[in-house]
């Protein structure tokens, strides 16, 4: 099948190799030149625009950093939509809300193009082993078409319901991650300032109720001081604020959601938004005067 595919940063990267790997014919584009070069030593093709990946793919996916880039590069000039042939399929496995998807759609409907929300989890490890799991909103029919692509990237593939359902899940599940982050550092810096050494509480926690998946990097990443991103922090914060803005626009009281959000924004404002979304727990470190480090 030909496959189209812009934005190979941390996630896309890693997605593209699989589509290639299930035998299609891959067309990639990404601002950064750079970030394209390994998936055309794969085979992939290099389009010189989104409207040219369009113009050779049956299917296109996204992978870009926030719903802004996403509405550019589906309805602005040189843009998906202006090169999709009347019947085509749009995936963006991007995080992006539901108001941006909206408007792709009623403006893709006018073409006969279908778009379909399908973000991801399982993180750039979950890119790379091909694990992800893949949350869709939109067309039931145009879901089950191109599943067999979606099966490459990720072992759990959902259909979450209507337009914007498979957005819905992701904020859902990435303000719980996000939260998860603020409340493990408050945690650890207690443990740590108590007197409990990182991994031994961690060994505690795993074995107990406050087990989470949010926490299984920390030996590897918090614990050494390693905040290279994965998951840029920018990209944490922009979910806090999607699932934040849902719930003013909803009139859903959301007091913790709120406050994480004001610790993300902070953390951007040290300059750390191009580290790991765990750098977050350096605010906490910074005021309880505790760094949460393995002695080893
Ligand atoms: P990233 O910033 O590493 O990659 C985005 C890529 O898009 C970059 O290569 C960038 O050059 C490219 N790009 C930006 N604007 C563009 C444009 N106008 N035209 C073409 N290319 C453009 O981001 P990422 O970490 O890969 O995340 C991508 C999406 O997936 C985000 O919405 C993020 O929230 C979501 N996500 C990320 C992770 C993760 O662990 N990194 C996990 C799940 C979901």
């Amino acid at each position: 099948m030909n496959v189209g595919f812009i934005g190979v940063g941390y996630m896309g990267r890693h997605m593209v190799k699989h589509i290639i790997k299930g035998g299609n014919k891959l067309t990639v584009y990404d601002i950064d030149s750079e970030a394209t070069q390994e998936i055309q030593s794969l085979g992939a093709s290099l389009a010189a625009s989104p409207k040219e990946v369009a113009q050779s793919s049956e299917v296109i996916f996204t992978s870009l950093p926030k719903p802004q880039n996403v509405e550019e590069v589906f309805l602005g000039e040189g843009g998906i939509l202006e090169g999709s042939a009347d019947g085509a399929t749009y995936f963006d496995l991007s995080t992006t809300d539901p108001l941006t998807l909206e408007r792709m759609t009623i403006a893709a409907e006018r073409k006969g193009v279908k778009v379909l929300d399908a973000p991801v989890s399982g993180g750039t490890l979950g890119a790379e082993l091909g694990t992800l799991c893949i949350m869709v909103g939109g067309d039931k029919l145009a879901y089950e078409k191109f599943k067999p692509i979606l099966d490459l990237m990720g072992t759990e593939v959902m259909y979450s319901g209507p337009s914007g359902s498979g957005a819905i899940c992701k904020i859902a599940n990435n303000l719980i991650g996000m939260t998860l982050g603020v409340v493990l550092s408050e945690a650890f810096s207690m443990g740590v300032k108590a007197g409990v050494d990182p991994d031994t509480l961690f060994k505690a926690i795993s074995m107990s109720t406050g087990d989470t998946k949010a926490m299984k990097s920390y030996p590897e990443t918090l614990f050494k001081g390693n905040f290279n991103p994965g998951f840029k922090l920018d990209l944490g914060a922009k979910d806090v604020g999607l699932a934040t803005k849902i719930g003013r626009d909803l009139g859903i009281p959301m007091d913790i959601s709120n406050l994480v959000q004001q610790k993300y924004i902070e953390a951007q404002n040290r300059g750390w938004g191009e580290q790991s979304t765990l750098a977050v727990a350096k605010l906490q470190e910074e005021k309880s005067d505790t760094k949460i480090r393995s002695k080893t």
